[in-house]
């Protein structure tokens, strides 16, 4: 039982913030089987007893052999969470080359190799498949300053998710993109230390004029239940902000 029932799910980034809160939500509402991709080995022990439906499985999404061994060990998935990224804080003229790719390998390369790995194993199977990719407010909805990297990855991801949308829509496959303004997780934390983040700024104008607070981790995971869920048949190829009035 459960608004997951039945359903079996990979999720990346899955050893903290959205990616764990989001692993742990897919099996309270009853997944058959989540599969916790990261590449923090300890911090994915600490998930692996939580639960007899979840396995761990340490691995870099930037890695595309292990990322097909990964598809052909799990032949029969129906959920796929993409939600690995990292975020450069730099303006536009500090970015360096090796920078860019870096971020485009995690942020969207990674996405070709998962999509590529699994969408063929939906694609045959009658229940078909549901993709949620990571976006941010930081993209085609928004300049956030020191981010020029950073969006242009995640606007990327939209497109991305637009075009395997389009691709795949009379076959039973959705594809959509999750777009979060900050989020308290641990890696906001860690920015959070270093007063040059341009996060900062944003999130004391979040806090102090808007709804009084960050997200946190559970609300943008309560939204990839509801696109990894049956409930969100009719959404493809859509763009979810979740921003607490941000784009106000
Ligand atoms: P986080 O940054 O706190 O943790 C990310 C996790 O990803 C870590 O466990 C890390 O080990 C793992 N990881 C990093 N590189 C990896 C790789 N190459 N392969 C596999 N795993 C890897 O998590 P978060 O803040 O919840 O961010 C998750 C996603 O949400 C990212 O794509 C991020 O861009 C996006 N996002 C975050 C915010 C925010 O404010 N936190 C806002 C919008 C979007």
């Amino acid at each position: 039982t459960g608004r997951l029932a039945g359903k079996r799910c990979v999720v990346t980034a899955a050893a903290q913030g959205i990616g764990l809160a989001t692993v742990e939500a897919f099996l309270r509402e009853g997944a058959a089987l989540v599969v916790a991709v990261d590449i923090n080995q300890e911090k994915l022990n600490q998930l692996a007893s939580q639960s007899s439906r979840v396995t761990c499985r340490v691995l870099d999404v930037s890695d595309g052999t292990g990322i097909r061994a990964l598809a052909k060990e799990f032949p029969d998935i129906n959920v796929l969470f993409n939600c690995a990224g990292i975020v450069t804080n730099k303006t536009f003229l500090e970015t360096t080359e090796e920078e860019w790719d870096q971020a485009f390998d995690v942020n969207v390369k990674s996405m070709f190799h998962t999509i590529q790995a699994f969408l063929p194993q939906m694609l045959s199977s009658e229940d078909g498949g549901s993709i949620i990719n990571m976006g941010s407010v930081a993209s085609t909805l928004r300049g956030i300053p020191m981010r020029s990297l950073y969006g242009s990855t995640k606007a990327a991801v939209i497109g991305l998710t637009k075009g395997v949308a389009r691709d795949y829509i009379r076959q039973r496959i959705r594809c959509n993109v999750v777009c979060p303004s900050p989020v308290a997780t641990p890696s906001y934390d860690v920015r959070k230390q270093n007063d040059q983040d341009s996060d900062m700024e944003l999130c004391k104008h979040i806090v102090d004029n808007l709804t009084g607070r960050l997200a946190s981790a559970d609300e943008v995971a309560n939204l990839c239940v509801y696109l990894a869920s049956d409930e969100s048949s009719y959404h493809t190829g859509n763009v979810f902000t979740i921003d607490g009035g941000f784009n106000l």
